[in-house]
């Protein structure tokens, strides 16, 4: 066999790995749900990748993942006789961060200790995570279909809590799949107990599909304490969570299960878990995470659900499972109508598909409208996390999903002149309910900050005669209101277009004023309107303004002022 070979890890390895281990420390017993959780990954890539090729099981067709421990030695094994790796796989994943998004989550780090634990926790530690545990990590791997004497040994060794370098050399494996042995560092000593082991295992990997084995343990009365026979046992409960009924499970089994398929360390704010039967039956279990990933407004992110077709891992990312309004959802759907050998491009173009993702669509708003209108107060405070946290991604559905336009209307939060603060917490529904006597409108003004739309000239009629106009300064809130005409038969007005009619709520008095002035100062208006000459319409008299000289208005089918902004901001 070749020697080994030394070679450096990627600059963010060695940058992740240093911030891993100071930050993730109070958190040390995620090692074991990480590694567990790719051993998982292995069989079920396996398992797939079997469909075509049978012969990829060899003479092991027993999906597993055994857990061992060394006392001794001082260290904990954790196998799979999954997919395994070949050299270069080992180079590929176990030395680089191939993640999307890399860059930007360094950027967003900042020192202190608490928030960058959480962000780490987003970014998904992973395999990495062995480190905060180990001060050496020797991987053999052995891809399936490879022959025995192409196996990988992989092995890092750190020095303090540096690591520049790692080896690889080619060695013997009789079986396939992956074997990770942990070095421990000192004072990790009270993992070298199945009892310890165990509990973790339970805590944090019991919903794993494939069964956990260890060892099992017996009281040797002439050494007087417990010693390891040669007698597996399983110790997580091994089956599919999402196929069993709602009320076998657990708040704890859907949380731990949540943090397994969306890589969070945070527990989910919501869930909800049903079987669909009819034209196309499947499972279906989706979570709202409680904060919005690093890298939910990078367009190339990985997001979306896994797919399993009758319990059969068939992909991570199913984007079109979700609409991309939605795509902070995590979760699982098992289909059980699909082909097994269902593939990206099929999923483009499936019938079926669509029919999946408008249940599933259905679900998640349902669920959140739960929130949004739940008698709770705790319902209440959730649904603020969750418009704090995704608020934006959730308002472009408006013009997204056509279908479901007027609930997701409802969902909507906005700031207004109610309270005058920034907070988003005014319904479209709740603005209804407080419309002024005769008021048939709902009155916003956009602008490109929460203080330039509060202070918008615009307003001075409205606060004058007590009219709520919603503030709106998100971006996506042109898209909003551009998409959307009118909510529950209220058309939906932009203070600063257009003639403004206020209909009755406008006073005959002023408005005979405005017409007399009108008349009065005309010479003065054709003398604005020819030496201002190309660059406006018009020049009238107006009622909107109580304090403010002047302002500049938009033609009622003309483009808004602050999205022609934002319009030429972009180069249009
Ligand atoms: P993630 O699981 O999010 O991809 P990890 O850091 O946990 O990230 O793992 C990195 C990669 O290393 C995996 O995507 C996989 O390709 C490879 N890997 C890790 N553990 C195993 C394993 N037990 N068997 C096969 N491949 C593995
Ligand atoms: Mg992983």
């Amino acid at each position: 066999a070749a020697a080994a070979q030394t070679l450096n890890f990627q600059a963010e390895v060695k940058q992740l790995l240093h911030l891993m281990i100071h930050s993730l420390y109070s958190n040390r017993e995620i090692f074991l749900r990480e590694l567990v959780s790719n051993a998982s990954d292995a069989c079920d890539k396996l398992r797939f990748e079997a469909l075509d090729d049978g012969a990829l099981y060899e003479d092991d067709p027993d999906l597993r993942i055994r857990i061992g421990f060394d006392a001794e030695a001082r260290t904990i094994t954790v196998a799979d006789n999954g997919i395994g790796m070949s050299r270069d796989e080992a180079i590929a994943h176990l030395g680089t961060i191939a993640k999307s998004g890399t860059r930007e989550f360094f950027g967003q780090l900042t020192g202190d200790q608490k928030k960058d634990a959480h962000l780490i926790g987003q970014f998904g530690v992973g395999f990495y995570s062995a480190f905060i545990v180990a001060d050496k990590v020797t991987v053999v791997s052995r891809r399936a279909g490879l022959p025995a004497g192409e196996a990988v040994r992989w092995e890092c060794s750190m020095a303090g809590d540096e690591a520049g370098a790692y080896t690889v050399e080619q060695v013997e494996k009789a079986g396939r799949g992956t074997e990770i042995t942990l070095h421990l560092r000192e004072g990790q000593e009270d993992l070298l107990s199945s009892w310890k082991l165990k509990s973790l295992i339970r805590k944090y990997s019991d919903h794993i599909v494939q069964p956990i084995v260890m060892k099992k343990e017996e009281w040797n009365d002439e050494e007087k304490k417990q010693v390891l026979t040669d007698e597996d046992e399983t110790v997580n409960q091994a089956n599919a969570l999402w196929t069993r009924s709602r009320n076998d499970i657990s708040e704890d089994e859907y949380k731990a299960f949540y943090k397994h398929v969306a890589h969070d360390f945070e527990e989910p704010l919501a869930w909800t878990h049903s079987r669909v039967e009819g034209r196309h039956e499947y499972t279906n279990l989706l979570y709202v995470p409680k904060n919005a990933p690093f890298d939910l407004w990078d367009r190339n992110a990985r997001h979306g659900i896994k797919l399993y077709v009758k319990r059969v891992f068939i992909m991570d990312d199913a984007e079109k499972l979700m609409p991309t309004y939605l795509r902070f959802v995590r979760g699982v759907v098992d289909s059980a109508d699909l082909p097994l050998n269902v593939s990206r491009e099929i999923l483009q173009e499936s019938k079926d598909i669509d029919t999946i993702r408008s249940g599933c669509t259905k679900k998640v708003l349902a669920l959140l409208e739960g929130l949004a209108n739940g008698e709770e107060a705790a319902d209440k405070e959730k649904y603020a996390g969750f418009w704090g946290a995704f608020g934006k991604v959730l308002k472009e559905g408006v013009g997204e999903d056509f279908a479901n336009r007027e609930k997701i209307a409802g969902l909507l939060r906005f700031a207004s002149t109610k309270a005058d603060t920034p907070d988003e917490v005014v319904s479209l529904a709740d603005y209804i309910g407080r419309m002024k006597e005769g008021q048939d409108k709902i009155y916003y003004v956009t602008a490109e900050s929460f203080n330039a739309a509060r202070n918008s000239p615009h307003l001075e009629i409205f606060r004058k005669k007590g009219i709520e106009v919603l503030l709106l300064s998100d971006r996506v809130d042109e898209w909003v209101v551009g998409n959307l005409a009118e909510f529950d038969g209220k058309a939906l007005v932009s203070v600063a277009k257009g003639g403004l009619d206020l209909g009755v709520l406008e006073d005959e008095a002023e408005k005979k004023e405005a017409e007399k002035a009108a008349d009065e100062y005309k010479e003065l208006l054709d003398r604005m309107k020819a030496s201002l000459g190309e660059r406006v319409k018009d020049v009238k008299v107006t009622l909107r303004l109580t304090d403010s000289p002047a302002c500049l208005v938009a033609d009622e089918h003309d483009v808004g002022m602050n999205l022609a902004r934002i319009l030429k901001a972009a180069g249009q």
